[in-house]
């Protein structure tokens, strides 16, 4: 009946806890767990990057061509008037070339005069330039007039002619600025263009450029170069980590072998190997790609470890989910079987208090009808009503002091004892009920004990209650011996019995408020629980402690100890 009670409520507990916590929180769970599975499945960390990787090329392509165009607006806007005459137009395209070190040479085309055309005083410039002539001559002869109009026609009056240079170490890639002058009227075939030096774009216009994109601290701004979604996906982490630096460089051509292809130039720490995510770029520098990718490491590493993260905090927080669940219901259980443990005790105690009353009242009326005539027979009825009415006080004593304990408000009155004299004059109000009982009684009390600083009634009541229980728990060998003894410093009390013993897993128990072992004998004896854990709560405050030493069936000992300077706790 009882435990059919305490299983409704532990299953009550299980749902509520199943219902309330657990489906919750696993469903929480499971759910991150498929979203990260269908990250990993579907690379999508990876493809954010790649798709960050993208708007970051496109960026620095557009870098490049406005730097492009503005180095080339520079020198068109200090090109010579059509007006000048051909020594001052040299000149001043000379003027240009002191000025930007970047171009290789400028020229000057007009339809009706030729074309003049000025360069860096070094060997390749001059060299070139002398090849460029002919050909810039024979091309805007044919088709100077088209291109004049053409250029009419676009925003920036600036196209783009991109090609390779013969150097001396191979060949290099250049491009070309040619642009017209909209203030000439519209029948002036003239035009005018500038080289960039293939040497200044391949060791300072590419590296510097590609350089301060790839230095900018995008780690402490990410979102200035990565989407929103990226963050919302994707924890900071992934880009805090000094390595994820990324790396950038420019080639030729489409694709980009790693082994046999040389970038035309890179970013500091490209290292080796293929860019992640190339870019075409257009004019000025169309024919060249963009690439990019991290320093030592790659978005699929970098997505790899964000999901096996994600896995290890899912683990990690199921663990501890289920961890503290398991706690909790330890926890229930406990204050179950403790609530169980108290309703067994108000009927131990009912019946532990209606003995005695009953016992009382039964020989006091009896004496109260005047029907005893032998006075031996008068006097055994007054032994019981005092040995009764002795019980019933040490019981309401016991759940007096256990209530007090309970509420923190127990004080002990420490004064100096000769203690083998309490322990003799407690023992000695026992002894008739001990023999009468049948017990074999032996008290042993060393000489010279030194008397220490105890509160005599809890002390007193510690050793009524360890008597107690060995007469309650003695079955056929009836035996009791009390010892009274010093070791070094410490004095210990002694009460042994060759009773029903103690099972070795319940002997830590016993002295838990309302614990009882399951031996049918406890069952069928009266008994509150609260004795033993009385008498430890007695022993520590006294700056003590109390041991059992028991073999089921053949009897226990229960050792007090006292040290004989102490620190009292009075307030344990
Ligand atoms: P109570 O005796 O009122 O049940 P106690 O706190 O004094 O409560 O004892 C707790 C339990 O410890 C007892 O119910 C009994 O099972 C066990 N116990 C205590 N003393 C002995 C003993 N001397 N021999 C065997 N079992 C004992």
């Amino acid at each position: 009946m009882k435990s059919k009670r305490e299983s409704n409520a532990r299953f009550r507990l299980v749902l509520t806890l199943g219902l309330a916590v657990v489906l919750p929180a696993l469903t929480l769970i499971l759910v991150n767990f498929q979203h990260v599975k269908s990250i990993q499945r579907d690379k999508k960390v990876e493809a954010l990057i790649h798709r960050d990787f993208q708007y970051l090329l496109t960026i620095s392509a557009k870098k490049m061509a406005s730097k492009a165009y503005t180095l080339t607006e520079q020198a068109r806007a200090d090109f010579p008037a059509d007006t000048d005459s051909d020594d001052e137009k040299r000149r001043k395209l000379d003027l240009i070339l002191s000025k930007s070190p970047w171009f290789a040479h400028v020229f000057l085309f007009d339809a009706k005069k030729g074309i003049i055309i000025q360069s860096q005083r070094d060997h390749d410039s001059e060299k070139e330039a002398g090849e460029s002539v002919k050909m810039y001559s024979g091309w805007f002869g044919l088709e100077g007039s088209y291109l004049c109009e053409l250029l009419r026609k676009r925003p920036k009056p600036i196209m783009w002619s991109s090609g390779e240079v013969e150097r001396a170490g191979g060949t290099l890639y250049a491009s070309t600025a040619i642009f017209s002058f909209p203030n000439l009227s519209r029948d002036r075939t003239v035009l005018g263009g500038v080289r960039f030096d293939p040497a200044y774009l391949k060791e300072t216009f590419f590296p510097a450029l590609l350089e301060e994109v790839t230095s900018q601290n995008f780690t402490n701004d990410p979102e200035q170069l990565y989407g929103q979604t990226f963050h919302e996906l994707m924890p900071n982490e992934a880009f805090g980590h000094p390595d994820q630096r990324l790396a950038m460089m420019v080639y030729q051509g489409d694709s980009f072998k790693a082994e046999g292809d040389r970038p035309l130039a890179t970013s500091a720490g490209w290292g080796s190997g293929k860019p992640e995510v190339s870019y075409k770029l257009d004019d000025p520098f169309r024919g060249l790609t963009l690439g990019i990718k991290f320093q030592g490491t790659t978005a699929e590493a970098i997505g790899r470890r964000w999901v096996w993260q994600s896995f290890l905090i899912l683990g990690v927080l199921s663990v501890l989910m289920i961890g503290g669940l398991v706690l909790t219901y330890r926890s229930v259980n406990k204050q179950v079987a403790l609530a169980r443990l108290k309703s067994d005790f108000v009927s131990n105690v009912s019946h532990e208090l209606r003995t005695p009353l009953a016992l009382i009242r039964l020989y006091a009326e009896t004496l109260e009808l005047g029907r005893i005539n032998t006075q031996e027979k008068k006097h055994e009825y007054y032994s019981i009503i005092r040995k009764e009415s002795e019980r019933l006080s040490a019981l309401i004593n016991n759940i007096l002091d256990f209530s007090r304990i309970e509420a923190g408000a127990k004080e002990y009155d420490f004064r100096e004892t000769d203690i083998a004299e309490l322990v003799r004059n407690t023992l000695d109000s026992y002894r008739y009920q001990i023999e009468q009982q049948g017990f074999m009684f032996e008290e042993q009390i060393d000489y010279g004990i030194p008397s220490v600083k105890v509160d005599r009634e809890a002390i007193a009541r510690a050793l009524v209650n360890l008597v107690n229980n060995a007469l309650k728990y003695s079955d056929s060998e009836k035996f009791l011996g009390v010892r009274l003894y010093r070791e070094q410093s410490v004095l210990k009390l002694e009460v042994s019995d060759r009773g029903i013993g103690i099972e070795r897993h319940e002997q830590a128990r016993i002295f838990d408020k309302f614990y009882r072992t399951c031996d049918p004998l406890v069952h069928n004896t009266k008994g509150s629980g609260l004795g033993l854990s009385l008498v430890r709560h007695i022993t520590r405050a006294h700056g003590g402690d109390v041991e059992v030493e028991s073999t089921p069936g053949r009897g226990s000992k229960f050792t007090l100890s006292l040290p004989l300077v102490q620190e009292s706790r009075a307030s344990v």
